[in-house]
């Protein structure tokens, strides 16, 4: 199939590095006069092809982990590399042109532009990162999404579940390396949450593509290959071929633990 030749687009990075790799990343933040330190040094190393969840209680540090390995924010220590080339410490010019041309988002409120077609909406990454706008491929990622017939539609004619469906079009039109979802699945109900996530598998499956995947709900996290738990900034657990129920438990023991600890210290 055409698509999956031609991605990830990779220039040969793909047989010798991860896709994603973070090497002892910390991150504080400065509040009042203390600090908070939301990531106490993540290593992890994710390789193409792969699609990984990441979980973890309220305040386990699972924003700041997606943010900081695409790119949006940066460690206050340690690494994080893009198909082996670090990108922590770029300036923030170069860190923009790498998300618009390395790396995909979607987000939990689609963020699709209502006053552009579903069509200009895929097409806009490879508007913004100034490369020539192939129509071709938005119209072959549309189909594949199911939205073929839609690509004239603005964003606001199309329900919650195809928004987001136009999302994943438009994070994969630039075949990234990596795509990062935020809770994707957090505004739809389970129906179409389902469908979602099948694009998603779909994408990795046979489309080559990688996904890394933020997300609180067992189920969404049941459609990856591997669901790492984060707990008060450390990656504390990992489970392959995951399981809703396992998932469940697991987050169980993990925030129970966490809980007790807190009830602990203020006793
Ligand atoms: P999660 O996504 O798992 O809920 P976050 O990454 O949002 O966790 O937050 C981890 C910790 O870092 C929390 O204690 C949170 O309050 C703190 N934190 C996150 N962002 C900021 C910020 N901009 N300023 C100060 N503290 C922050």
């Amino acid at each position: 199939m055409a698509l999956r030749r031609e991605r990830p687009r990779t220039d040969g990075r793909e047989a010798a590095h991860p896709a994603i790799e973070l090497r002892a990343v910390r991150r504080s933040y400065a509040r009042g006069g203390s600090a908070v330190h939301a990531l106490r040094g993540v290593d992890l190393a994710l390789p193409y092809g792969s699609f990984t969840a990441v979980m973890g209680p309220s305040g386990s540090g699972k924003s700041t982990f997606l943010q900081c390995a695409a790119g949006l924010d940066k460690p206050t220590s340690g690494e994080v590399l893009l198909g082996g080339e670090e990108i922590s410490r770029l300036s923030e010019n170069r860190l923009t042109q790498l998300r618009r041309s390395r790396i995909g988002f979607v987000f939990q409120s689609f963020n699709l532009l209502p006053s552009l077609s579903v069509q200009q909406n895929v097409l806009l990454p490879q508007r913004l990162a100034g490369e020539r706008q192939d129509r071709r491929l938005a119209k072959e990622l549309l189909a594949r999404v199911g939205l073929g017939e839609h690509g004239n539609r603005r964003p606001g004619q199309l329900s919650g579940g195809q928004q987001q469906r136009v999302a994943i079009a438009r994070a994969l039109i630039t075949q990234p390396e990596v795509l990062f979802a935020d809770e994707p699945t957090g505004a739809l109900d389970t129906r179409t949450a389902q469908e979602v996530l099948g694009l998603l598998r779909q994408a990795v499956d046979s489309m080559g593509a990688t996904v890394v995947m933020v997300t609180h709900d067992p189920v969404a996290a049941s459609h990856a290959d591997r669901v790492l738990f984060l707990a008060e900034g450390e990656l504390v657990d990992e489970l392959a071929d995951p399981d809703p129920r396992t998932v469940a438990e697991r987050m169980v023991t993990l925030t129970t633990a966490v809980n007790g600890r807190y009830a602990g210290a203020a006793a």
